[in-house]
């Protein structure tokens, strides 16, 4: 029969309930298994015994106090699982151990310190009361078995501040004690052990992983299985990650490099041991153990997306730098400091040399920081008075994020991927180390990003979706539209991993957010009924959020007081999509200081729809640009609402009674001067302009209104009221434009070399402008490219659902931009 170890960590004996579960998975093996079974203490047992000894110094009162509260919750959980009986003698035996306890506890009192040795005694004491009391358990359910204290089995050696273990000996032992008496199964302490000259220790925090896989070579066992409160190893710490998955398979050599950077799931050292017999270690959820786990061995797997396994994050680190260009060139420096600091006993996690010699820079914990620096400057005193060595620097608050794979070797473009998702969550990379194996990339990072950079580099290798937090703002026409579309087509982009996540909306009124994702179905009857008061602040709060890496506010307003958030939205690195006019033709310096931001935090501004709605006009002149070709004028009809007006003013009816039709169907502001005055032209003219780099402000636009000046300043009645009088003004004008055969169209152009303006032109019938429709768009790009032929771009650009089509085609360029193969 096969020998197994299966350790349990501390949430699988936390309870008695859990305590059953646990005897039904080892009930289960019996069959095909001789168990070992590892117990670790119950859960907060240790932590427990830790502030006792912190209380034990001064008040040994409270000391006491806290030493019943511990045997007390391991004597209601024997009264619950076992016989009378046996929760007698197991009373018995807490009862015995607390006098010896209490004795140690007087003496600690006494000197008023704790020895190290009374500590490793006291903080080992929750394994061998857990390791009792299952054995206990598996007797009363009708196992066979017995228990083991690995106080007298496992022998460590003190060698330079650290156990290392007696392998012989303590296989020896554990050989021995278990062929004495033959039981299907064995309950023994993890955590704790034995120096050589007898004295009680431990393996340290989280150590009985590492007994597991210990006992597990002692005994050449077939599998070690460590049963923990997860499914398995995760592609990311799922306290910090939302969205992450089990990992199946990891290498020895994968899963150490994830515990090392903080993977809390398994102990470092615990796969040292079973590689040396290449035993296979499985992590098991013994709230599921249905479940497959994660098998680490020494196979490696060809799982897919399996170049990157994993990514863990380890805090509480600062970097230290050593700079000086008397460094270049001279042998031994690094061996000099790295050797100062092992002499001072400082752990160094991570050195990251720069190729010119010029700096080293080198984490360590923040707890070292200071202890760090007075070693580097004794050991290099002479160097730093001779100022070879310049700088001594200390940057606190770090945190190393490590990515972990077997495959990222040779794989191109992992690095470019991982840098780029930070640069794209904005995390600044303060230092970089590559592993001399490949198996992982680590990157040193503020601890104030770690978060949001765990959850960014998490989504961008697709272990999650390419995911966006989504705030709509306004929920007028155009944000109704897009409401709907999002509804519609989300499904669908979830198959490709762009996950759009709307999960907030609001008007000037009220507002909706949710944790997850809003259920678009009946928005506004949501809206109406069950949203709270609007409040900006708090929305846009709730839309950026740590746990989706990318955040969105899509503003579909007209008003300038949202437009003028855009700065510290931008500057907070959330993106914004918008089809309102106001921030593209704010005044020039504080368009520079937006679009500034925008590149400093990576956060991008789109405004696609501000002209032509949902045509591609501002794409296209951007590409131009970036392609090299050079604007030599643009010119267009840039709104709809006129496009429609000279659409049907063809001299037969005045043009007051046009304007009045096109006003009751809706064509029209309700104030059609907004339109007539040319101002709205004069905004997509300016916006057009800067995309080409020219600083137009637009007061600087020399604009024909169409508003009689006489009307400019009277009510919109009076106005309607009093535009018939000036008809012959227009109907002279088309007479004119026909008599050449030429049609009439309102305009804006934009000349680089001169005047840039809005005006009523007339253009001769065989002219791509004459042949437009209703309220078509239309706009001629003259370049040194399409000097001939203008490019022309032309389609309807007004409307609800185009211009919302527009704002969902820049979400998509947004998704595009942030790593999506959309
Ligand atoms: P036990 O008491 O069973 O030893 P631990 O608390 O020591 O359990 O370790 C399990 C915990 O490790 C999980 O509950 C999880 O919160 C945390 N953890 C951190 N990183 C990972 C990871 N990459 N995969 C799985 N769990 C992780
Ligand atoms: N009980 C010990 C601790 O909490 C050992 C362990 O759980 O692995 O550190
Ligand atoms: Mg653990």
């Amino acid at each position: 029969m096969k020998t197994v170890v299966h350790k349990f960590g501390g949430t699988s004996l936390a309870t008695p309930e859990r305590l059953l579960a646990l005897v039904e998975i080892i009930k289960s093996r019996l069959e095909s298994e001789r168990v070992l079974v590892v117990v670790s203490a119950m859960a907060g047992v240790t932590n427990a015994f830790e502030n006792l000894i912190g209380a034990s110094a001064g008040q040994s009162d409270q000391a006491r106090r806290l030493l019943c509260d511990i045997t007390s919750a391991f004597k209601s959980s024997a009264t619950e699982l076992l016989s009378q009986e046996q929760s007698q003698n197991f009373s018995d035996i807490l009862a015995k151990d607390q006098v010896d306890l209490e004795a140690i506890l007087g003496s600690i009192s006494l000197v008023g310190k704790c020895s190290e040795q009374n500590h490793d005694y006291l903080i080992g004491m929750g394994e061998v009361w857990t390791a009792q009391l299952v054995n206990a358990l598996f007797k009363k359910s009708g196992i066979e078995s017995k228990w083991l204290d690995a106080r007298e089995i496992l022998i460590v050696e003190n060698r330079n501040n650290e156990n290392t273990v007696d392998f012989k000996k303590s296989q020896q032992n554990l050989n021995s004690s278990i062929q004495e008496a033959e039981t299907q199964a064995t309950v023994i302490t993890g955590f704790v052990a034995k120096t050589a000259d007898g004295a009680i220790t431990t393996l340290g925090r989280n150590g009985s992983d590492y007994s597991a896989s210990l006992f597990g070579n002692f005994l050449d066992a077939h599998s070690v299985h460590i049963w923990t409160d997860v499914d398995g190893v995760m592609s990311g710490d799922p306290r910090i990650v939302p969205e992450v998955e089990v990992i199946s398979e990891l290498t020895y050599q994968e899963a150490t490099e994830l515990a090392y950077f903080g993977a809390k799931v398994v102990h470092l050292k615990t796969m040292l041991p079973a590689l040396e017999k290449d035993i296979p270690i499985w992590i098991k959820n013994s709230f599921h153990p249905e479940k497959r786990g994660t098998k680490i061995c020494s196979e490696k797997s060809d799982q897919s997306h399996s170049r990157v396994k994993g990514f863990t994050t380890i805090g509480q680190l600062c970097l230290l730098n050593v700079e000086g260009r008397g460094m270049i060139g001279v042998p031994g420096i690094a061996a000099r400091l790295f050797g100062a600091m092992n002499d001072n006993g400082i752990s160094v996690v991570l050195i990251s040399q720069a190729s010119s010699e010029f700096s080293i820079c080198f984490a360590i914990p923040m707890s070292e920081k200071d202890k760090a620096r007075d070693c580097a400057e004794k050991e290099f005193h002479r160097e730093i008075s001779l100022k070879m060595i310049e700088k001594i620097e200390i940057e606190e608050d770090c945190t190393i994020l490590a990515a972990v794979g077997d495959q990222m070797v040779g794989t191109v473009g992992v690095s470019a991927k991982l840098f780029s998702a930070l640069g794209k969550a904005g995390v600044n990379i303060r230092a970089i180390a590559q592993g001399s194996s490949e198996r992982n990339i680590s990157v040193v990072i503020k601890e104030e990003d770690s978060v949001r950079a765990l959850r960014a580099v998490h989504s961008a290798f697709y272990l999650s979706n390419q995911t966006l937090s989504i705030g709509i703002i306004g929920t007028g026409v155009v944000g109704s539209a897009l409401i709907n579309q999002l509804q519609s087509e989300a499904p669908l982009l979830k198959k490709a991993h762009v996950d759009l996540r709307v999960r907030g909306l609001t008007n000037s009124r009220k507002m909706l957010l949710a944790e997850k994702e809003l259920p678009l179905e009946n928005w506004s009857q949501q809206l109406q009924d069950s949203a709270g008061p609007a409040e900006l602040a708090k929305f846009v709060d709730s839309i950026q959020v740590d746990h989706i890496p990318h955040a969105v506010l899509i503003d579909c307003t007209t008003s300038e007081t949202v437009a003028s958030q855009y700065q510290s939205w931008l500057e907070r690195g959330i993106h914004i999509i918008t089809p309102n006019k106001k921030a593209p033709t704010f005044p020039i310096k504080e368009y520079r200081a937006l679009k500034a931001e925008g590149k400093k935090m990576s956060s991008h501004l789109l405004y696609e729809t501000t002209v032509g709605a949902g045509l591609p006009i501002i794409g296209t002149l951007k590409e131009l640009i970036q392609t090299g070709d050079e604007v030599l004028q643009i010119e267009g009809v840039l709104s709809g609402t006129l496009a429609y007006l000279f659409y049907h003013f063809d001299g037969e009816r005045p043009f007051s009674e046009i304007v009045k039709e096109a006003r009751e169907q809706g064509f029209t502001e309700p104030d059609p001067r907004d339109d007539l005055s040319g101002m709205d032209i004069v905004r997509k003219v300016v916006i057009l302009a800067r995309e080409i780099g020219m600083e137009l402000e637009t007061d600087q636009i020399k604009v024909d209104s169409l508003v009689p000046p006489e009307l400019e300043n009277v009510s919109v009645d009076e106005f309607m009221a009093g535009l018939p009088k000036f008809d012959d003004q227009y109907t002279q004008k088309i007479k004119e434009a026909k008599a050449r055969n030429e049609v009439l169209r309102y305009v804006g152009i934009i000349n680089p070399s001169g005047e840039s303006r809005v005006e009523l032109r007339s253009y001769d019938s065989s002219h791509p402008f004459s042949r437009i429709k209703a309220t078509d768009n239309i706009v001629a790009f003259q370049t040194r490219r399409y000097n001939q032929q203008p490019l022309i771009i032309q389609g309807p650009g007004a409307g609800p659902e185009v211009t919302a089509g527009g704002v969902f085609a820049d979400i998509l360029r947004l998704s595009r931009y942030l790593g999506s193969s959309l």
